[in-house]
């Protein structure tokens, strides 16, 4: 099979919402007046983002879950989608359930592939989403001010878990680690819950670093700290199985679970907890921004603690 019956086969899927999809020299769609074209790339790369012997279906799937919780952090609807994709040899049956699970994913969250490009080389796949959202509504970094509350979508650390296993860090029943490394493999990106944040929270991003590299991000984009109640921040039941220091770095540190992390003025609550039911994800506050700049953990000891680096280890 040669590039393009490659091509043709497992990535020319209909393209309702583009004027022009997969087979030109590029693609054409439009954004409707009023409009913003909300653009972002992820790349995944074998051995860094990935382990070699995930399930491809799982890896198209996540591969286009992590561009969406960008345009969910943004607050975007998704849209359109570009795959820029290294093959080393062409493995038909892991190209069939890579582009299998690629396209449950899409069809899920209504985005449309328009293109790409395909060449020969260490396993990459890179990713360019497009989305829209109306003019000036877009949820940004930068929006935080202090006395806003910090809010996460759910629970974290289930992902670093399954990474910890991995990498003989820690060692997990088989049922744990089947739970957690579902929460690796297939993030949910929370496309909806962003859209509803848009007029309400004041500043979001997504994590994918870990909590406090993440809210680091966020306070220094919005010029102000942040204090993290660590009694408050939830994880799933499950990884009480890890030893007290790998729980704190799971769900301090631990990036992979793509939850929302956002800003929301203190007089909001009540929409919040509206939102927390209308929505059915267990949002939780877990903090609040502050004066000044960096982010401190209150620890289970009532103890505020200073961060220096991005992750938990590094506490001065
Ligand atoms: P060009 O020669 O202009 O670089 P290509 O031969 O790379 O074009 O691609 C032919 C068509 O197939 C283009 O429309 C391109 O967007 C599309 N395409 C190439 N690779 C992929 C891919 N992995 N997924 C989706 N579309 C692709
Ligand atoms: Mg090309």
């Amino acid at each position: 099979m040669n590039e393009f019956q490659l091509i043709a086969r497992y990535f020319e899927w209909p393209a309702p919402n583009a004027e022009l999809g997969v087979g030109d020299d590029a693609a054409l769609v439009s954004v409707a007046s009023g409009k913003q074209l909300v653009v972002s790339a992820d790349m995944l790369v074998e051995g860094r983002h990935f382990f070699k012997d995930v399930d491809p279906d799982r890896l198209g799937r996540k591969a286009l879950a992590v561009n969406l919780s960008d345009m969910a952090a943004m607050g975007a609807i998704p849209r359109w989608f570009t795959l820029a994709l290294a093959l080393p040899q062409v493995d038909t049956h892991w190209i069939e359930a890579f582009s299998r699970g690629l396209r449950a994913m899409a069809e899920e969250h209504g985005v449309t592939l328009i293109g790409g490009d395909t060449t020969c080389g260490p396993l990459t796949i890179s990713i360019q989403i497009m989305g829209e959202i109306d003019a000036g509504a877009a949820l940004l970094r930068s929006g935080g001010k202090p006395g806003d509350d910090l809010w996460v979508s759910g629970p974290l650390g289930g992902a670093a878990a399954a990474v910890m296993h991995r990498q003989g860090r820690a060692v997990l029943s088989d049922s744990v680690l089947a739970q957690c490394e579902l929460q690796l493999d297939l993030p949910v990106p929370r496309v909806a819950l962003g859209q509803c944040l848009c007029g309400v929270a004041s500043a979001a991003l997504d994590i994918s670093d870990g909590l406090l590299g993440d809210v680091a991000h966020l306070c220094e984009r919005s010029g102000c700290g942040a204090e993290i109640e660590l009694a408050w921040v939830p994880y799933p039941d499950a990884i009480n199985e890890l030893s007290t220091d790998l729980l704190q770095e799971a769900i301090l540190a631990g990036g992979d679970d793509y939850e929302l992390c956002f800003s929301v003025p203190a007089q909001q609550r009540e929409t919040m907890q509206e939102l927390k039911s209308s929505i059915g994800l267990p949002l939780m506050r877990v903090g609040r921004l502050v004066a000044g700049e960096g982010v401190r953990v209150v620890d289970l000891n009532g103890q505020v603690r200073t961060l220096s680096h991005a992750g938990f280890d590094h506490f001065a």
